[in-house]
This record gives C-alpha cells, structure tokens and sequence, in this order.
C-alpha cells in the first residue's frame, strides 16, 4: 500500500463547536479512508504506486478517473486536515496577510470572495486560494478536482481550501452551507497557511 490514512494533527471534538465530532470522525474515517483505500487499488501493480501524490496528480488526465477522483481525494483531504486547529480563525498575518490584502483589498474582501466560491459551487467541490508565483487566485473545483491537477481549469499551489461536499457539513447544518462557511473562519490554521505560503 502505498498511501495511508495519517492520523489527524488533533481530536475529532476539537473544531467543536464550528465543525463537530461525529462529522469530523466520519470524515476522515470513512470519506477519506474510503479515498486512500480506492486510490491504493487503481495504482496497484502500476508504475504510479512508486510515484508522489503531487507528481501523480500533475498528469492526471493520462490516468483512470478512479486515479482523479481518489488522489484528489486523498490530497484534498490531507491540505484540509492541515489548514484546519483548534487554536485557528483570526486574522491571517505575515506575508500572506500582506498579499492578501495587495490581492483583495482587505481581509474581509478576502473572505467574501472565498465564502462566495465556497457558497457558489453547485453540488459537490471545493474552495481553493492558491499562488500561482505570488499571484494570489480564489476559484472552485467540482468534485475532488484540485489546482495541481493538468484539467484543473486554475493550476497552482494550494493555499487554503474548503470541502463544500455535504458530507462535510450535513449532519450539524444540513442544507445551510453559508453557515458551515462562516464557521470555518473560527478554525483556519493562518499559521500553516502562512508556512505554505513562504514555502512555495
Ligand atoms: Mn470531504
């Protein structure tokens, strides 16, 4: 097996109350575990079974759309796990603060851009910031789609990003999902976002 499910950097109750503890266990167990499993499958015996998530998804048109949707959704996954804390929300600071604002105009036009992607994508998909050589661009993906794959009609380097499938927000807010969008804000982990950032 060449990819597997890493434990969360925190507790399943620790985004309570914006993101609960039965959505965040049921998550990651079985929605991203069930990504991990089936993209383990579609590369067995194949000569991407040696390759990096990164590396795979850069090609991904050359691959099965099992191979699409499940590395997507075991990237995707990952990033949003990580840009997520308990000690999270606030206001960004350092250099993304700085090209946040050079982008946006402010933090709160930041964040009505972004929550509008996120409230905007029909059916299931994502909400993306990502830096394409410090141009800084808010767009959406459908399904488990993301900025490095080659269909992405946006590619770059992800900075944020937010799940808007259902299962990620159903069982505490149903249809709400402008509601679940404004509690994510309580829990962005600016710190990891801040590291991507300079790291890229
Ligand atoms: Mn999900």
């Amino acid at each position: 097996m060449s990819f597997e499910l890493k434990k969360l950097p925190y507790d399943y109750d620790a985004l309570e109350p914006h993101i609960d503890k039965m959505t965040m266990e049921i998550h990651h167990t079985k929605h991203h575990g069930a990504y991990t499993n089936n993209l383990n499958k579609a590369i067995e015996g194949t000569d991407l079974d040696k390759m990096a998530i990164e590396e795979i998804l850069k090609n991904v048109s050359k691959h099965s759309p099992a191979v699409r949707n499940n590395g997507g959704g075991y990237y995707n996954h990952n990033l949003f796990w990580s840009i997520m804390s308990p000690r999270g929300g606030g206001k960004p600071f350092g250099e993304i603060s700085k090209a946040i604002d050079k982008h946006f105009g402010s933090f709160d036009g930041f964040k009505e851009k972004f929550s509008n992607a996120a409230a905007t994508r029909f059916g299931s998909g994502w909400a993306w910031l990502v830096d394409r050589q410090g141009e800084l661009v808010i767009f959406s993906t459908p399904n488990q789609d993301n900025p490095l794959m080659d269909v992405s009609e946006i590619k770059g380097n992800p900075l944020l990003a937010l799940d808007v499938w259902e299962h990620a927000y159903y069982l505490k807010y149903q249809n709400r999902r402008p509601d679940y969008i404004n509690s994510f804000w309580h829990v962005v982990n600016w710190e990891e976002v801040e590291n991507r950032f300079n790291l890229l």
